[in-house]
């Protein structure tokens, strides 16, 4: 069973598809983190962010794969080839790169393959930007999960504090996820955009915890 978990940056995807997972027993796949270890790769091997046909290369020859700490159920470390890129990919040098490798057409099919046979394999909680719309139409459970542009910049400053990594300048990272937003929904392919049938959750000034609760009702109510 799938529980497609969609909706801009910051809205509090990940911290949500992590708990619901726990709480599941679910396994849990994070497609961003695959986008931005293509972006994280082309950075290294100097391939330009325009290069359609090398960054569509890239993502179809290296796989990419999720590891646990220890005493972790959710996967928290993320590979791509020999290469673990766990922290790397959570710069804001990223940030800024991974909307235009997103928006290539060869990298989003080479990364749909990957992503189908992952959550085919189990039940996962998916999260991403067209898990609803593209990668799983049929999901058990579609939620579009948003929070107001300011909360989301506040909670991404926050988990750039705790991680230690990524920028801490409340404006920057305002400014950052307005443009991603902004790439991701106006993009051709796979655009971000809440599915049809998708549950829609405003996570603005509400417990996280109560918006894990919901998204495990939903699951299970389709369980029985
Ligand atoms: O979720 P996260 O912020 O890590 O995603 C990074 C970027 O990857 C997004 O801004 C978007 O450009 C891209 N992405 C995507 N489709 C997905 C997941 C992420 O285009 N399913």
């Amino acid at each position: 069973m799938i529980v497609a978990i969609d909706g801009p940056s910051g809205a509090g995807k990940s911290t949500v598809a992590k708990a619901v997972a726990k709480e599941l027993g679910f396994s849990c796949l994070d497609t961003g983190a695959m986008y931005r270890s293509i972006a994280w790769r082309a950075l290294q091997d100097g391939v330009a962010l325009d290069d359609e046909e090398g960054l569509g290369a890239i993502a179809r020859t290296y796989d990419i794969a999720f590891g646990h700490v220890e005493g972790d159920p959710v996967p928290r470390r993320v590979f791509i080839g020999d290469d673990e890129v766990t922290d790397a990919i959570r710069t804001a040098e990223i940030d800024r790169a991974v909307s235009p490798v997103s928006a290539v057409p060869a990298v989003r099919a080479a990364l749909l393959d990957q992503q189908r046979r992952i959550g085919n394999a189990g039940n996962y909680v998916v999260e991403g930007r067209d898990i609803g719309t593209v990668v799983f139409p049929d999901a058990a459970v579609k939620v579009f999960l948003t929070a107001s542009d300011e909360e989301r910049a506040h909670r991404r400053v926050r988990q750039n504090v705790d991680r230690g990594i990524g920028s801490i300048d409340y404006e920057e990272v305002l400014a950052d996820l307005r443009r991603r937003d902004e790439a991701d929904a106006s993009r051709e392919t796979a655009p971000l955009r809440a599915a049809e049938d998708a549950v829609q959750m405003d996570s603005t000034g509400r417990y996280i915890e109560e918006v894990i609760e919901d998204i495990c009702a939903l699951a299970r109510e389709a369980q029985s």
